[in-house]
């Protein structure tokens, strides 16, 4: 807790509700063809929308069905872009923000060769975005700088201020060991390859950069390559013999969450000249260790940052304000990525292999992180972004979760060669331009009276002014007040000295002159105590002011706070309500739909109940049903059981009949017999013709022979063989009651079977009929 007001890096939000978030910006560069015979896949359609091409090549392969695809971006810049037009577009409102406490990120992203470094860096006489950053910056806060080591980074990413005698010391010391380069004093002695980077014509200003505060530059430069980090500035001599590989650097959190690299030189700078030269220092040191350890600059990415300390002036606008609660820090990060292309294209072999893996790997984590980011700001989820996967999202974490501005330039080369490589660099931006970065917010202004500067700046004018007015410092007093003070002095007396050693007029004009020398002095004395009495006054007057005026704008920052509170609130309480409307809707579809669904249940259940009766009375009609065909079946089966027992009954009945006869043919046989031998005895029948026996007759016989009435419905009685005979005495009866009789013979032939001459056999035939009648006549 050493310093609780140290310089802050860019701050963390405190994740308020309704943070203003802005999309990532998404330029596109088309560079122009290398030769003018190459084929050309990229079309620019509009300001904003370009169209890919498949080559020739490409859609002979696919039958030709190649998609032609479009995309849009915040703007796209033709190949005829001058450097100048895209930084205006891109960069400025970068660096204006950086002047502002604003942190920004750029970074240029495309395959090799489409024109990244010539974006960034630029050429002589067509610099790049990053030199033109640097001069805007110090065009804008030229005037307005601290002097040397009067800001001081730390070693934990933070910004101290010292006061002016320890700067003065540490300058003292610097000048001394001549370790750090001082300001090239002209363009002579900038390294030629970047004199005149920029055409003075083309100098770019900020106009609202605040005139009271100080400020100071700082830069660094490093490089990620195979996910590992080097400092470009750092001093440690470059061994030309024996090529030691470069120590890497490790990513460290500071008290703010932002993501710095630990140990690395930061290089205050005093001019764009100055600064180009740092950076010169660090893209040949690049090179070296490119050209010594055998790498491939392209798969490396650039880290140069530009970071800007700045601290309020005092109160009489002519030291630093020495609070360090009041110094800010901002910073703008300038990126090269390395080539966007796939391994195979490059046919990268061994290490190399290996290194475009770890290439290709962190440009996949920048994908995978963007994915996962768009994905949690659109659904709403919380999946983990996995910027520690790589060191080059890791470094940038704070701009995506904290707050700042960040602008990315796709560089396309529109040659056929590139077309595939192409495609997947433009999928990968449009997906970049769905995520959103918290804007970042204003910082509180100090409180102080604005115009400080200008102010003592005009005191000091003045002042030097009249010093040179009268040849050197002098009392001021103008001739009136000379003329008025002489006046007021004692009168010198007439004297005229004719002689050295005139002894009258002599002592009286010392005497004269001794008075108005003593006067002189009283009044001098006088007036330098009015004098600061009126100074003691005046600093009162001021400081009352002061204080008034620090209240003042205290309150009214407060205002403004509250100010924007209310917005907030206000957006806040609108947002509320309209939610609470299409709730409000919501829950009265809800409602209807709720109503829809009771009554159609209440008029289900009413069918449901219909339906229930109406099978509960099925089925008590089925088991009425049942129970009435039972009875009718036991019916049936007991008439059938009748009509058996009375068949095999008449069977029987037959069977003795015929008995009866072949009898009744024996006793007739018998008697003929007996008659031959008794010629006057027997009945007077025609001879030779016996009578057929009658069942009137036999019955007469049979009741003739038994002595007991023979019991019903048949008797038992003896047959004349000396066998016993049964007669039925009720089939007569059977006959002659039988309805049907009648119609037997228009149902013969019928499945009843030919028809029966046999009295005794149709007895049970009619009763059989009678049954059937009945049956019928039962039928529901
Ligand atoms: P990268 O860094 O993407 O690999 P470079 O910036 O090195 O590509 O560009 C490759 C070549 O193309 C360089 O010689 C560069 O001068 C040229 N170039 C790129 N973009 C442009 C442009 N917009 N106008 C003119 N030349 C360009
Ligand atoms: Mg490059």
């Amino acid at each position: 807790m050493q310093r609780a007001g140290k310089g802050k890096t860019p701050r963390r939000p405190k994740k308020p509700s309704n943070i203003e978030k802005d999309p990532v910006g998404v330029y596109c560069r088309i560079r122009p063809l290398g030769g003018e015979d190459e084929e050309c896949c990229v079309e620019m359609i509009s300001n904003s929308t370009i169209q890919l091409h498949a080559p020739d090549g490409l859609k002979a392969n696919r039958n030709g069905e190649y998609k032609e695809m479009q995309y849009s971006f915040k703007k796209v810049f033709g190949i005829k872009t001058t450097q100048l037009e895209l930084f205006e577009d891109v960069a400025k409102p970068l660096i204006e923000d950086l002047i502002h406490c604003k942190n920004g990120l750029l970074f240029t992203y495309g395959v090799t060769g489409s024109g990244k470094t010539y974006t960034m860096t630029g050429s002589p006489g067509e610099g790049g975005l990053l030199p033109r950053s640097l001069d805007m910056l110090f065009n804008s806060i030229g005037p307005f700088q601290a002097k040397r080591f009067v800001f001081k980074p730390d070693d934990k990413n933070g910004i101290e201020i010292q006061n002016q005698v320890d700067a003065l010391l540490e300058r003292q010391k610097r000048d001394s060991q001549q370790s750090v380069p001082k300001t090239p004093s002209s363009r002579q002695k900038v390294d030629p390859e970047f004199a005149d980077m920029i055409n003075p014509d083309e100098a770019c200003k900020s106009e609202s950069v605040d005139e009271d505060c100080c400020y100071s530059v700082f830069v660094t430069y490093i490089e990620i390559y195979n996910n590992y980090v080097y400092d470009l500035l750092e001093d440690a001599p470059f061994d030309p013999v024996r090529a030691k590989p470069p120590q890497s650097k490790i990513l460290r959190e500071d008290q703010n969450h932002n993501m710095y690299v630990a140990g690395c030189t930061e290089v205050e700078v005093k001019s764009t000249e100055e600064a180009f030269e740092v950076f010169w220092k660090g893209q040949k040191k690049r090179r070296i260790a490119n050209t010594q350890l055998n790498r491939e600059s392209s798969r490396s990415h650039s880290v140069f940052t530009v970071k800007l300390a700045q601290a309020p002036l005092d109160a009489d606008g002519d030291h630093i304000l020495q609070d360090k609660n009041q110094v800010n820090v901002s910073q703008l990060c300038l990126v090269d990525l390395a080539g966007s292309e796939r391994t195979n294209r490059t046919r990268a072999e061994g290490s190399r292999l290996r290194e475009a893996g770890n290439i290709n790997q962190s440009l996949m984590t920048l994908r995978t992180c963007m994915e996962v980011l768009r994905e949690n700001q659109m659904c709403g989820t919380n999946r983990m972004v996995p910027y520690r996967d790589s060191k080059v999202t890791h470094l940038f974490k704070n701009y995506f979760d904290g707050e700042g501005k960040v602008r990315m330039i796709v560089c396309v080369n529109p040659k056929a060669d590139d077309y595939e490589e192409t495609l997947l660099v433009m999928r990968f931006a449009e997906m970049t331009q769905e995520v959103e970065v918290a804007r970042p917010v204003d910082r509180p202004i100090c409180g102080l009276t604005p115009g400080r500067r200008q102010r003592n700046q005009a005191f000091k004018d003045e002042l030097s002014r009249r010093l040179e007015d009268r040849g050197g410092p002098c009392n001021g007093e103008n001739p009136v007040l000379l003329n008025q003070l002489i006046e007021s002095l004692p009168p010198l007396p007439p004297c005229e000295l004719s002689d050295p050693s005139d002894d009258q007029a002599l002592p009286r004009l010392i005497e004269v002159l001794e008075r108005r020398h003593r006067i002189r002095q009283m009044m001098t004395e006088q007036f330098n105590q009015t004098a600061n009495t009126m100074k003691s006054m005046l600093q009162q007057f001021d400081s009352q002011l002061n204080a008034k005026e620090t209240v003042v704008y205290d309150q009214r920052s407060k205002l403004g706070e509250k100010d924007k509170v209310i917005v907030n609130q206000r957006t806040e309480i609108e947002r509320l309500e309209k939610k609470s409307k299409t709730l409000e809707y919501k829950i009265d579809i809800l409602q209807k739909t709720t109503e829809m669904y009771e009554q159609d249940k209440r008029s289900l259940q009413q069918e449901l109940e219909g339906r229930e009766q109406r099978l509960q009375k099925e089925l008590a009609e089925r088991r009425r049903m049942e129970q009435r065909m039972q009875g009718v079946v036991t019916d049936t089966k007991l008439k059938w059981e009748k009509e058996c027992e009375r068949r095999v009954n008449a069977k029987q009945l037959e069977m003795q009949n015929k008995l009866w006869v072949k009898d009744e043919k024996l006793k007739q046989l018998k008697a003929i017999v007996t008659e031959n031998s008794d010629p006057g005895s027997g009945p007077t029948e025609q001879p030779g013709k016996p009578e057929r026996p009658s069942r009137e007759r036999d019955r007469n016989i049979a009741q003739k022979r038994s002595a007991s009435p023979p019991p019903l419905p048949g008797n038992v009685f003896k047959t004349r063989g000396g066998g016993q005979a049964v007669q039925f005495t009720d089939i007569e009866t059977l006959k002659q009651e039988c309805p049907t009789v009648p119609s037997r013979k228009r149902r013969s032939g019928s499945a009843e079977g030919p028809a029966q001459t046999d009295i005794e056999n149709r007895a049970p035939m009619a009763n059989t009929s009678s049954s059937h009648g009945y049956q019928k006549r039962r039928r529901p």
